[in-house]
């Protein structure tokens, strides 16, 4: 008899367990609408030219593969901090950034958790309702309490401002709120530079700090500046705060798992400390981080010519999943008799939409047009080519009648 015989069988991954049972069916028909990577108009997935090229450099450097620091490599710190807070913002020239690199933006989250159950104890994170599915594991497994603020709204399929501004005043003083810095994920619905404002009004009364998720700069706009600013609007204020990032998306990166946590804080003095503390937490977790991806995106961010190439390839498929977007937006229109409002698909952002389509819908979606897509109603359309979109379109229509 095992000795693991109290392990009991874990559930599947509500994203990454879409992708395994995309695998096991053989109908031709078969779409993956599940996991957000992006994929050609072939629906094969992509290396991005500017990464070849990063990584052709490092070949003809005959680069090592050394140790990194605990807190990863120096040059991908500074870009990374340099490219989310923009190279002369106050932050930066004051050395109030802390940069660590980290697995991810998985990783740098969960390292973010780990410094808040240490030094914040009982402090609760407040994540909206609904997020991207690894958020609460995350904090669950750090031990951090978190609830939730409402955000999304069904009646309007858009924001739900005064629930998230009530639900962010009501939690207890010095929360960190949790805010998805641009591409919402799963609704694809941003708060407007207005509501941002408003957002930062009420966690600076509160006393509550900002935690920022950045997994898509680059791609809800087409442009990494535009899609930075909710994040330079807070350090703009003075306030400290919390960002996560990382270039699984934007740089197509997401097997290198590279990202960082940064945070930033009102002296140079507490940022000092704040890195030594993120690094002797990470060195008993992963010892120190992977050198490649680092170096892919210090050869492309710090270089202007690849930098600019960069920028170039990413509105490609920025574009691209417009394209798709307006497309399925036209078929559903076109085909569907109900009468049914369709617009908000065209008022959504980033890789995702969230269709409304309920957990009994979905799985119609799946079991008789063979859409793969989480149960919550979201569809990747970095997954879609224009080509499919007719057949999305008739299967949506015929699992909501
Ligand atoms: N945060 C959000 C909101 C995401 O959607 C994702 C990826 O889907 C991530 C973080 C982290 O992804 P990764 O760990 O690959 O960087």
């Amino acid at each position: 008899v095992s000795r693991f015989e109290g392990v009991t069988m874990a559930p599947p991954d509500p994203i990454l367990g879409v992708s395994e049972a995309f695998k096991a069916d053989n109908d031709e028909k078969k779409l993956n609408l599940g996991v957000g990577a992006y994929r050609t108009e072939e629906l094969q997935p992509y290396v991005l030219n500017v990464v070849k090229k990063a990584e052709n450099l490092m070949v003809e450097r005959g680069e090592n593969k050394e140790y990194l620091p605990i807190e990863g490599l120096a040059a991908f710190n500074k870009v990374t901090a340099e490219l989310l807070f923009g190279a002369s913002n106050p932050v930066i020239k004051e050395q109030r950034v802390a940069t660590v690199q980290g697995l991810s933006g998985t990783g740098s989250l969960r390292l973010a958790a780990a410094l808040i159950e240490r030094y914040f104890p009982g402090a609760k994170v407040l994540i909206s309702s609904p997020t991207w599915g690894n958020h609460k594991n995350i904090f669950n497994d750090a031990r951090v309490p978190w609830s939730e603020y409402r955000y999304y709204d069904p009646k309007t399929v858009g924001l739900d401002f005064d629930g998230m501004i009530a639900d962010i005043k009501a939690a207890p003083e010095g929360s960190f709120v949790l805010l998805h810095g641009c591409a919402h994920n799963p609704t694809g619905i941003d708060p407007t530079p207005e509501q941002w404002e408003k957002i930062a009004d009420v966690i600076q009364e509160k006393n509550h700090i900002p935690f920022f998720d950045v997994a898509y700069q680059g791609f809800a706009s087409g442009s990494l500046d535009a899609d930075a600013g909710s994040v330079r609007l807070f350090a703009a204020r003075g306030m400290e705060l919390l960002v996560a990032q990382s270039y699984s998306k934007n740089l197509g990166l997401y097997a290198e798992r590279i990202g960082a946590i940064n945070v930033v804080c009102t002296s140079a003095d507490a940022t000092a400390r704040v890195k030594s503390q993120l690094k002797r937490l990470a060195r008993p977790m992963y010892s120190n981080p992977p050198i490649h991806g680092a170096k892919i995106v210090a050869n492309v961010v710090g270089d202007p010519t690849l930098f600019n190439e960069w920028k170039a390839e990413m509105e490609m498929m920025a574009g691209r999943i417009k394209n798709v977007r307006q497309k399925l937006y036209d078929s559903l229109t076109a085909k569907d008799k109900s009468g049914k409002d369709w617009s908000f698909i065209l008022k959504q952002i980033g890789m995702f939409s969230f269709t409304g389509l309920n957990k009994a819908q979905s799985d119609n979606m799946t079991n008789k047009w063979h859409v793969y897509m989480t149960k919550d109603g979201r569809i990747s359309l970095a997954g879609l080519s224009l080509a499919k979109c007719e057949y999305l379109a008739d299967a949506i229509i015929d699992s909501f009648h």
